[in-house]
């Protein structure tokens, strides 16, 4: 088997791991290396923009205080306040190499506004194009640094540890399928930067690579997961029957957007922020007017010039037959957002020696149980930087790789298209926008069972987990909507979900033999720790 050898390796090429790559080639070499091509990736395809606390009549504790709000009491404090002090300084980093942001008339960044944000504070680039360009910028500054190594369709599917349990590299396998694997070491650091998980749900934002491999390689390698239960579900996507999930920005409703449902009453009427309320809150409100047998519609046809504001959306919906500025939108929410992860620190670390992980698949605690609109593009810029800075002032020791003491994990293999067919339906209705212990007891039996016919399946384990820690929350919070706890537990305020490998092989067994899984899981598997 080949194997090849750098300084840093670093898997995914979204806006994590694409500005991690430019920014650690200072530091030595640098391997990128993804499944998909990154205009493939939910950083490329990312509409709305980036927040930034520039505006003058805004600072950056509002922009925490914001943040924090929105996160329903599960926020951490440090994560959310680097968050946003960053901020500024990251706008000021992109523009240097090369983002032009988009402008008003008198030659200022234009800010737009979005939901739970109390001042104007989004930046966007190419009206809503602002991932792409950001990727643009960065795919074209990676070609100055030589010392960047980047693969594509190189599916990860196991990390490579020593007998000290020091994670010292990653196999992968050519994602076009054939066996052929290539082993990959990093003698400074892995970092994981795979993005989140909407491909385990049947209605989706998100594009095909997003299936949480990151998850199970930290997981493997002995990593803790943490708050996996809060999935974010965008409001507003595009709802045609066949067609996939197209995403309907929040700026759309920050430019006055309104959303009606068949009889042209206003679905938000009743709430303070009307249709910039929280995520989780118009998405529940859309899908239980849905539950009652109506539409939902997004009211464009008073926006001015929405052509021009957003190019991408108008071209789609054009596409589908309808005209935006004629024709009601009909929407319908989609997963979106993972704002659990792997647990790290805000620059990347995780708990085992030698593996980082950054963007969406992190878990650094600034999301809380809800993403803050805007946010996420953001984080995945700050978490490189934070990275970068560590590199850079410790003494990080490099070892030098013994190709020969390598300890192997589990070897997944890539999961079916047919499976994963099965398993988003399960998930979206075990543990979709609106859960109870009944739908995910049912889930979490259906995926067990899976298990046993797949058991070197990484995207089950993905699933299971999901549902486990949405089993164990027995509260409302943010994101997690259960309709037998309906509101938050005050005892479950800043109380996180953790999921650790020792705890959970050793349940696997009766699990599979014994359907009353729920009850052990939530008793020995997902511990529940002071933040
Ligand atoms: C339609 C849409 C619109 C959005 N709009 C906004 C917005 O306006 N503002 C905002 O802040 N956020 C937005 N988001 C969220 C934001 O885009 C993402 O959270 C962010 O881009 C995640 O970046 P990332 O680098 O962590 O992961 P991604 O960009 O998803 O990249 C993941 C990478 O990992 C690779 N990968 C995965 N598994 C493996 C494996 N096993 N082996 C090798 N490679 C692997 C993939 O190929 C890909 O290159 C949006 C998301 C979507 C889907």
């Amino acid at each position: 088997m080949e194997t090849l050898k750098y300084d840093f390796v670093i898997v995914g090429s979204g806006l994590a791991g694409i500005a991690a790559a430019y920014l650690l080639s200072s530091h030595g070499s640098v391997l990128l290396l993804s499944k998909d091509f990154p205009t493939e990736s939910n950083s490329f395809a990312a509409q709305g923009g980036m927040a930034a606390a520039i505006g003058m009549d805004d600072n950056v504790n509002l922009h925490a205080k914001d943040t924090l709000e929105t996160g329903n009491g599960l926020s951490d404090p440090r994560a959310v306040q680097c968050l946003a002090e960053t901020a500024p300084r990251i706008v000021h980093w992109l523009q240097e190499i090369g983002v032009s942001f988009d402008q008003s008339s008198t030659g200022q960044i234009s800010l737009g506004l979005e939901g739970a944000h109390s001042r104007r504070r989004i930046l966007h680039a190419g009206g809503d194009a602002t991932g792409r360009k950001l990727m643009e910028a960065l795919m074209v500054a990676l070609k100055e640094r030589p010392n960047i190594h980047q693969l594509v369709n190189m599916h990860v599917l196991t990390l490579l540890q020593n007998q000290n349990g020091r994670v010292i590299g990653a196999r992968a396998q050519f994602a076009n399928r054939t066996q052929e694997k290539i082993e990959f070491y990093a003698r400074r650091a892995v970092i994981l930067a795979t993005g989140g998980v909407g491909q385990l749900f049947q209605r989706t934002t998100n594009p095909r690579g997003a299936t949480g491999d990151g998850l199970v390689l930290a997981y493997d390698a002995g990593a803790s997961l943490r708050n996996l239960e809060f999935i974010q579900f965008h409001p507003t996507t595009l709802y045609f029957n066949g067609f996939p999930a197209f995403l309907i920005s929040e700026a759309v409703r920050g430019a006055g957007g309104i959303l009606v449902d068949d009889f042209g009453e206003a679905v938000m009427k009743d709430y303070p922020l009307r249709d910039l309320e929280a995520r989780d809150l118009v998405a529940r409100k859309i899908y239980q007017r849905m539950q009652e047998g109506r539409h939902v519609y997004l009211d464009c046809r008073h926006i001015q010039n929405f052509q021009q504001k957003f190019p991408n959306i108008f071209a789609r919906c054009i596409s589908y037959g309808i005209h935006p500025t004629r024709d009601l939108l009909p929407v319908f929410p989609a997963a979106h957002f993972m704002m659990g992860g792997i647990a790290t620190e805000m620059n990347g670390q995780t708990d085992v020696e030698g593996l980082y992980a950054i963007g969406e698949v992190a878990c650094t605690g600034a999301h809380g149980a809800n993403r803050l609109a805007s946010n996420s593009l953001l984080e995945c810029l700050v978490m490189a930087f934070a990275l970068d800075e560590h590199f850079r002032s410790e003494n990080n020791e490099e070892s030098e790789v013994n190709v020969s003491l390598t300890q192997y994990q589990m070897e997944r293999i890539p999961d079916s298209q047919e499976l994963l067919d099965q398993v988003q339906k399960v998930m979206w209705k075990a543990v979709g926008i609106v859960r109870d212990q009944c739908s995910l007891d049912k889930g979490l039996k259906t995926i067990v069972e899976l298990q046993q016919k797949h058991p070197q399946s990484g995207l089950l384990c993905t699933a299971r987990w999901i549902i486990a820690s949405a089993i164990s929350r027995q509260e409302s919070r943010g994101a997690h909507f259960r309709e037998d706890f309906p509101v938050p537990d005050p005892r479950l305020h800043h109380v996180d979900t953790w999921l650790r490998r020792e705890e959970f092989p050793s349940i696997y067994k009766d699990a599979c033999d014994d359907f009353n899984i729920s009850q052990k899981i939530r008793r020995l598997s997902v511990v529940m720790a002071e933040v």
